[in-house]
């Protein structure tokens, strides 16, 4: 046996007002604020070397050495050897620069500790260096990574078999294989809707058509026969400009293309998603906000009218389970709902994706069985809903607690998943095995596929793991929250549905310019650029996109529009040690005391 994993009973041992029992066990997923771990960690680390050595070693073990011992006693090996080690060490203390991302003073964006299982699956990986774009270039990897997507679709209760996906470089990659999605099967609707007018078998307009939904598809697949060449009517199996043409004499239409249907709040992937996918800018629709800064149903329903109107297809419509600004979930059950009723009532299936980069942790039942719930209603019925959505995108470098680069694209549906009939000569793709042809990308390290297998498999992608995780940080945030609202400092807080906290402090009457200067100001005191107390990000609301919600949050204090743009403190409460009752430091109250120190005179 490599490891000595000790016994597995778990004695209550802890001394009065200690942390319980379920919250103790946590510790042991993360290094520590001071590396408390270190020893233990330190030997599970080399055991993985030790064990990676001599799976080398057994291999082909009778092929004999390449390297001897007189090799390595001679003056050039031994220069190089001292080279790279010097580089290496000058290279440990470029990196004593970087952002201490571990620590509880961290509180930016969105990363924090990562856990010890994520980082041990990602060494393992890096020393096996397999590729996943193919069975043939990662025996293992391959498998791990399909058994992480069932991991990652579980815990946002997908029934089991169907879904399928992949991991990515992170979430923008995940929401650009959603668009790809949405579009094949927006083009394959519509050049099937198309081929089947101009043969006399179907009566639907453009709109109707692109909206059939795989019903009618596969009605008409069986009358066409399935040696039909759609590619006349397919924009990027042809040429789009006389696709277009063909488009309008078939259907008597004057084409102006798809459009996508993306909230306010959306996140700068989908202004790049537009580009890449050549839509143009003005295809972009933009559903409004209300007043918490949520996408309105009402926005969505007009905007999907208008695009019936001018028969324009709606290639899919995205919601948010966690903005990036302020942690805010959309009514995504709602929203699924207006889809399902213009499914069940005018024919008219729409994708829908949700991005749930940031938030889709927040699955793993973080409500628990208790009632002691931290997240709202709205959010909860919004998490249940993902599952009836085509497809989504979830971080596990964010919430996930697993190192760069780990995002994944997951479809509810396996049709839509395998969108795409791309071959490479030199590799033998095996459809059912092999993501190569089906992933934007072509060589994919398997490590965040594996980093977030063995955390799935070891902290748990239930209540009593991840779960436990955030409703502690949704605690610390609430205990942050508190903290400042007891400065004798007009703080004014965004309310939050997670554990991202904004804020700014503003006078009653005075300026919006005013507030933001000073919310500059705080934010340069706790700037990444240097080590201060403490960390924070921040991020600006327009109103062209937020009005409801700056214009209500303003007028609470009175405040002077006199800028178009709010200012906030954008708090990323991430980090699972910030309440510690051990630690020498109240972390939210010496926060809330820097902010004050830093506010000060400027009254
Ligand atoms: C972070 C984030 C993304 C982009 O993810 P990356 O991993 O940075 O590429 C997309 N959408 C939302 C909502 C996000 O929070």
């Amino acid at each position: 046996m490599l490891f000595d994993i000790g016994s597995q009973e778990e004695p209550d041992t802890r001394p009065p007002d200690q942390c319980e029992p379920g919250d103790i066990a946590l510790k042991s997923f993360f290094l520590g604020p001071q590396s408390e771990n270190a020893d233990w960690f330190g030997e599970v680390f080399n055991g993985v070397l030790t064990a990676y050595f001599s799976w080398r070693r057994r291999m082909y073990q009778h092929d004999g050495t390449a390297i001897s011992d007189g090799d390595i006693q001679t003056p050039q090996f031994q220069r190089r050897r001292r080279q790279m080690i010097a580089q290496m060490q000058q290279l440990l203390q470029r990196f004593e620069g970087e952002v201490p991302k571990f620590s509880p003073r961290y509180i930016g964006h969105m990363f924090s500790e990562t856990s010890l299982p994520a980082m041990i699956g990602h060494v393992i990986t890096l020393l096996h260096n397999p590729n996943n774009v193919s069975g043939e270039a990662s025996r293992v990897g391959v498998q791990i990574e399909r058994e992480a997507v069932e991991e990652l679709a579980g815990m946002l209760g997908f029934d089991e078999g169907q879904p399928r996906g992949h991991f990515t470089s992170g979430g923008t990659v995940a929401n650009f294989e959603a668009m790809v999605r949405a579009r094949r099967r927006m083009e394959r609707f519509i050049a099937t809707g198309a081929r089947a007018r101009s043969e006399g078998l179907d009566e639907s307009t453009l709109f109707e058509a692109a909206h059939m939904g795989w019903e009618r598809y596969d009605e008409l697949y069986d009358q066409l026969g399935d040696d039909t060449d759609l590619s006349a009517f397919w924009p990027t199996e042809d040429n789009p400009y006389r696709v277009a043409a063909r488009i309008n004499s078939c259907f008597g239409t004057d084409y102006q293309g798809p459009v996508v249907l993306v909230p306010a709040h959306k996140h700068y992937s989908w202004t790049k998603g537009v580009q890449l996918t050549g839509l143009g800018a003005e295809a972009f629709w933009t559903v409004d906000l209300n007043e918490q800064g949520m996408v309105c149903i009402d926005s969505l329903t007009e905007r999907i009218e208008q695009a019936r109107q001018q028969q324009r297809p709606v290639m899919m419509v995205v919601s948010v389970a966690g903005t990036t600004e302020l942690g805010t979930f959309d009514p995504i059950d709602r929203i699924q709902q207006v889809l399902d009723d213009y499914r069940s009532r005018h024919g008219v299936d729409i994708y829908h994706h949700v991005d749930a980069a940031y938030g889709g942790f927040f699955a793993a039942n973080v409500c628990g069985d208790t009632d002691s719930c931290n997240l709202g209603d709205g959010v909860c019925r919004a998490i249940e809903a993902i599952p009836r959505a085509n497809s989504v995108t979830l971080d596990p470098h964010k919430l996930g607690y697993v190192p760069y680069a780990s995002g994944a694209f997951v479809c509810a549906d396996a049709r839509e998943y395998f969108a795409n009939d791309i071959d490479a000569p030199y590799v033998a793709f095996e459809p059912e095995r092999d993501p190569g042809p089906q992933t934007i990308e072509g060589s994919r390290s398997a490590a965040g596929a594996v980093a977030t297998w063995l955390t799935a498999r070891t902290v748990g992608l239930n209540s009593d793991g991840y779960g436990r995780i955030l409703r502690r940080t949704l605690r610390a945030r609430q205990r942050l929250e508190a903290e400042l609202n007891h400065l004798n400092t007009p703080v004014r807080i965004i309310p939050s549905q997670s554990n991202i906290l904004s804020f700014c402090i503003a006078r009653d009457d005075e300026s919006l310019s005013e507030t933001n200067r000073r919310t500059q100001r705080i934010y340069e005191a706790f700037s990444p650029q240097r080590n201060g107390e403490f960390f924070v990000s921040k991020t600006t609301l327009r109103r062209s996109e937020y009005r409801q919600l700056i214009e209500s949050f303003v007028q609470r204090w009175d405040g002077q529009f006199d800028e178009d743009q709010l200012v906030l403190i954008r708090l990323c409460v991430m980090n699972p040690f910030i309440d510690s009752r051990e630690t020498n430091t109240n972390f939210p109250r010496a926060f809330a005391r820097a902010v004050e120190r830093q506010v000060m005179g400027t009254f």
